[in-house]
């Protein structure tokens, strides 16, 4: 009789996806907390990860009989995709699934910067008295927001800044299609240079993918080119915004501040980011502008029925990257 396909479940994944791959009975499975997991490299045809573990190209030459992995979200930055194609071995993700939530945080994460909410709470937890004459925020209605990367996050984040604030939108992206978000009917300025969306934009918003050329695309020159008072937002990736450049321009107080739900070391610690938490004018969140109960669920679930399709055989799965 021909062996069930293994598949290993390296990260955790919500109970949804978890009880329909119990159900399949064609399928042996091992859990990101069974002890046999660490044997994954030996028998694994399928695995699904999230962000949490690193596929190297030792891992891809180990695991011989491995066919797919499948990485729950969006950002495959922590897998050797030139390994994987070399092994033969095909990488999906879930594309868009996550764009609703990770907007939506970037939102809120921008406004709790721009209305002192996370420093007003925090104050008052210590006792200290907030003197509302003084504890002055900043209105972000109708000011003009700079979307770096015109993909589905950014296409989303676009989209609440208009609803919730009436924001003009400008958007940078040298990749995409000039007429990407035409077809969206999305009221937009398109600009040619980073340096023409950072000298204009009041909220800076990076939705951008870590790749050799993101990385460290915002540095201490392109902090220099923000406005006064304005705001970034990192909900992309740790890595893309050069964190010593952004520590310095943070203290000097010009900008209003930022905000980062990606940081070079995660989760962030006390001791990776303690620079930064001396500071009133950044918020620092662990990696959680996908994390609501629908998104891991819905997330969940494609990861799974993608990885089920694939082992299937079945033809134009979704999310192919290799
Ligand atoms: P996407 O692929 O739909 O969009 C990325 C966009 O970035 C594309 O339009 C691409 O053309 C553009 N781009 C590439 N290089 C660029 C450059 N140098 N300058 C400007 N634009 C560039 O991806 P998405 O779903 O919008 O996700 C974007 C990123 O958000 C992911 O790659 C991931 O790193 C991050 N993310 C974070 C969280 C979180 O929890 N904070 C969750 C999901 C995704």
């Amino acid at each position: 009789m021909t062996p069930k396909p293994a598949v290993y479940v390296l990260d955790p994944y919500h109970e949804a996806a978890i009880t329909t791959l119990k159900c399949t009975d064609w399928i042996d499975l091992v859990l990101w907390d069974d002890p046999c997991k660490g044997d994954w490299h030996k028998h694994a045809v399928g695995v699904l990860v999230r962000s949490d573990t690193r596929l190297t190209a030792d891992d891809f030459a180990a695991a011989s009989k491995l066919r797919v992995v499948v990485k729950q979200g969006v950002g495959v930055d922590n897998i050797d995709l030139a390994a994987a194609k070399a092994a033969g071995v095909a990488v999906h993700n879930t594309p868009a699934l996550n764009s609703e939530s990770v907007a939506e945080f970037s939102l809120a994460l921008a406004l709790s910067l721009s209305r002192r909410v996370t420093e007003s709470d925090r104050r008052l937890r210590r006792g200290e008295k907030v003197v509302r004459s003084t504890t002055l925020g900043l209105s972000l209605f109708r000011k003009t927001v700079g979307v770096v990367g015109m993909g589905n996050i950014g296409r989303v984040a676009a989209r609440k800044w208009i609803g919730a604030c009436e924001c003009r939108v400008l958007a940078y992206d040298p990749v995409a299609p000039r007429d990407v978000w035409d077809r969206d009917q999305i009221p937009h300025t398109r600009v040619d240079s980073l340096d023409e969306l950072l000298e204009q934009a009041n909220i800076v918003t990076l939705h951008v993918p870590l790749l050799d050329s993101t990385k460290g695309m915002i540095g201490g020159r392109e902090l220099a080119l923000m406005k006064d008072r304005s705001i970034l937002i990192n909900a992309s990736r740790g890595g893309i915004v050069d964190e010593k450049a952004l520590l310095e321009e943070l203290r000097k107080g010009r900008i209003w501040g930022a905000v980062l739900d990606a940081v070079e070391v995660e989760p962030p610690t006390l001791e990776a980011c303690r620079d930064f938490l001396e500071l009133d004018n950044v918020i620092i969140t662990p990696h959680i502008g996908a994390s609501t109960i629908e998104n891991q669920r819905n997330s969940g679930m494609a990861a799974v029925r993608t990885l089920l399709a694939v082992l299937e055989g079945k033809d134009d799965v979704p999310g192919k990257i290799v």
